[in-house]
């Protein structure tokens, strides 16, 4: 799950970044109102935190124009306390859900676990493919029931391709969802992970993730 983090307050922005990737969410923080709506129309993401107060463009313009461009995606606004006009406008105008500072991470978890199952009907508990479980609120991977330790981002590919049984995913796309805007990685970093990941589960049964030729992955039974 990937999320948009629009914040130029930079310690509250780190704080965030760090809470939500422990959570196993890919994080793309922008400091201004201008980077944030370009990264909103250029990457696909599971929801949008916006702060009410950006500089060079305002929380309520960003989410404006990304409505008025058709962008859909769960945005909950981060106002102060006395923001209350703030966030009757934010309402009105398109934003879907709103945090009052100081956030507190739990309920920012909650927020986004409401507002990414809203935007795309998805199983909201365990992902099972064959005998192997996935569960995104605990980060537990279990195969025949036994638990695998995976990586971040191993984790992240393979609830992926889990989420989607059978639908091919290509590496640009797996890059786009599970690396933030700014990484540096490439195909083979998505090669190398893949790698991995069938290491971890083939350990315990027989191959899950195959590779389509020049085209990309996907998991079946
Ligand atoms: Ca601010």
């Amino acid at each position: 799950m990937r999320v948009l983090l629009a914040e130029d307050e930079t310690l509250l922005a780190e704080t965030l970044k760090e809470g939500l990737e422990d959570q196993h969410w890919v994080v793309d923080v922008a400091a201004d109102g201008e980077t944030a709506l370009a990264f909103a129309l250029t990457y696909p993401y599971d929801a949008i935190l916006l702060d009410w107060g950006l500089p060079k463009l305002d929380g309520a313009a960003v989410c404006r124009q990304l409505r008025s461009e058709g962008v859909h995606t769960g945005i909950i606004m981060l106002t102060c306390r006395d923001g209350l006009d703030d966030r009757v406008r934010g309402l009105d105008g398109g934003a879907d859900d709103y945090l009052v500072k100081p956030v507190h991470l739990r309920e920012l978890l909650a927020r986004l676990r409401a507002q990414s199952r809203r935007e795309a009907p998805r199983p909201a508990a365990r992902l099972a493919v064959a005998d192997v479980e996935l569960d995104p609120a605990t980060g537990v991977v279990t195969r025949n029931g036994h638990e695998i330790q995976l990586a971040r981002k191993e984790f992240l590919i393979l609830e992926i391709l889990m989420r989607a049984p059978g639908r091919l995913f290509s590496k640009a796309e797996l890059l786009d969802r599970a690396w933030p805007a700014d990484s540096a990685a490439g195909d083979e970093t998505v090669r190398t992970h893949i790698k991995q990941l069938r290491k971890k589960l083939d350990s315990e049964g027989p191959a899950l993730i195959r590779t389509v030729h020049g085209l990309g992955y996907k998991i079946a039974p």
